[in-house]
């Protein structure tokens, strides 16, 4: 499962925001609040309010009155299991005031549970901030008073409080198969095409068919094959292009295609599970796979598949593409077995030691390219962000591949190692497992940080997303300019002049992002 617990915003989200109400007479739920709470706590889920009350600081009411505020809450929509208030105002630079994480992390303690595996419901920005901040999920919940740039920075916005719970449910029970397979799976052949990333985001859905399955042969592109290595579960890895997946495919080769078809068949696989992005097609290798004569077939999609699919599955967007991937590992059959987090995971034996010469570990990552440039810190900004945390007492290694050599080293002089090209993926991920903070924008090496847990400063293009491709169940602060023009453009270049959604980054919030995570610039965390 999911979620353990859903965390609950109070003012303007469970109940009606009367500004510092110390008064009982005055709570009124939000629409349907009770009944959707209700189905929380008949799955099993357990609830946590909280919440940020500044009144108690500025001596707006008391204690008591607060109390009597939540027993009147209580009273109209049942018990939490805990309450968690924050007392303080924005000028006592305390941990636990939204967007801080303090209140994410401590309910989770007190519900026995972690913070990846709770959900926040809130109605600003500052709720969904500090659920990413602790490496919980976060859905917003609009009101006429939340920005337009707070719903279009969230990854996950639902429209009022029963929509949000309908969709946590959806999602916890998507997941997990409805029918063990028919008949038991000796052979699966897994598909990821694509980059290391989207290699990197099917991990968990992976292990799940792993678990039900005797062997696991993973057909991979040659740009994702570093990734595949790194992915426990597989025992077999297939690498070939698929030119209506590659974005700048060289023309379809019909013995190139004669070839794989022959290859796949003789996998000898009795399952075959097709992944893919919400933008690519998973038909073309089916109809493959029916060639090779596999015949119990999976795979998500909204085109008609006629008979190329057995399992055809739907998937709402927005869903983040490790669950994505699960929900139809789940449809065909697999979850993961009980222990195994649906979390990024390495294999241990595929990741090499740390070069000695870096030092201890708790330095910061700073990762400015991407094999999409309109997805990569602009060198410009990727040089500041080096000089300003440099200033702030942290030291940084530079990373990137061969082709971004001249980049790691023009922001690497402004404060840092440069380690550009000196890394391949798994070298990189043995790097990056050892930082106390990786800054990058959305591309593989955020990826790698979510899998070793290590905390994202994601300096996110909106051009696909967020919800979708931001960094899974890790700490994560989102940076950059979500309303820019380029949202929802998938565009591999920026569209538009001077890569505006990342360009007006102010380095500062970087050092203070960090900060939200508790890395100090003495190294430690
Ligand atoms: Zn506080």
């Amino acid at each position: 499962m999911l979620y353990d617990a859903v965390l609950l915003d109070r003012d303007g989200t469970l109940i009606e925001d009367v500004p510092y109400n110390g008064d009982p007479e005055k709570v009124r739920p939000v629409p349907g609040a009770r009944a959707a709470l209700d189905r929380l706590r008949a799955a099993g889920l357990r609830l946590a309010v909280v919440t940020n009350q500044s009144g108690l600081a500025r001596g707006y009411f008391t204690g008591a009155q607060m109390r009597a505020v939540h027993a009147r809450v209580e009273e109209l929509l049942g018990r939490f299991d805990a309450w968690l208030v924050c007392p303080h105002d924005d000028a006592d630079g305390c941990a636990c005031r939204k967007p801080a994480p303090g209140l994410v992390h401590a309910a989770a303690r007190e519900l026995g549970t972690t913070a990846s595996r709770c959900v926040l419901v809130g109605d600003i920005g500052r709720d969904v901030a500090a659920a990413l901040a602790a490496g919980a999920a976060g859905v917003l919940v609009p009101t006429p008073v939340t920005r337009p740039e707070e719903i279009a920075a969230a990854g996950w916005v639902a429209t009022d409080l029963p929509a949000a719970v309908a969709e946590i449910l959806r999602r916890q029970q998507a997941v997990q198969p409805a029918v063990p397979p028919a008949e038991p799976v000796r052979t699966a052949l897994v598909v990821r095409s694509d980059s290391a990333g989207d290699v990197l985001v099917t991990g968990p859905a992976i292990r799940a068919v792993a678990a039900g399955a005797q062997r696991v042969v993973l057909l991979c592109g040659p740009r994702g094959r570093a990734a595949a290595d790194l992915l426990p579960g597989v025992d077999e890895i297939i690498e070939h292009p698929l030119p209506w997946i590659d974005p700048t495919p060289g023309p379809v080769d019909p013995g190139a295609i004669r070839g794989l078809t022959a290859r796949l068949a003789a996998v000898g696989a009795d399952q075959a599970v097709v992944f893919t992005s919400f933008h690519q097609s998973a038909l073309p290798l089916a109809l493959l796979l029916r060639m090779a004569e596999i015949d119990r077939i999976a795979a998500i999609s909204d085109d008609y598949p006629g008979a190329l699919l057995d399992i055809r599955h739907r998937v709402p967007v927005g869903v983040p593409e490790p669950e994505r991937a699960l929900s139809l590992a789940a449809a065909a059959g697999h979850r993961l077995p009980d222990g195994d987090e649906p979390v990024l995971r390495l294999r241990r034996d595929a990741v090499p030691p740390r070069p000695a010469n870096l030092g201890d570990p708790g330095y910061v990552v700073l990762h400015p390219g991407s094999a999409a440039s309109s997805r990569a810190c602009p060198p410009e900004l990727a040089t500041r962000i080096a000089g300003a945390l440099t200033r702030a007492g942290h030291r940084v290694l530079v990373t990137g591949g061969a082709d971004e050599r001249a980049v790691t080293a023009r922001v690497a002089a402004a404060g840092g190692i440069d380690l550009g090209g000196r890394t391949d993926l798994a070298g990189l991920a043995a790097i990056v497992a050892d930082a106390s903070a990786v800054v990058v924008g959305n591309t593989g090496p955020a990826h790698l940080a979510a899998a070793a847990g290590v905390p994202v400063v994601s300096l996110f293009a909106p051009t696909v997303p967020f919800g979708q491709w931001g960094p899974y169940r890790v700490p994560t602060v989102r940076l950059g300019d979500s309303t820019a023009p380029c949202r929802d453009t998938r565009a591999a270049s920026c569209p538009v002049p001077g890569h505006p959604c990342l360009s007006d980054v102010d380095p500062d919030e970087v050092v203070d992002a960090l900060r939200t995570f508790a890395v100090s610039g003495g190294g430690g965390r």
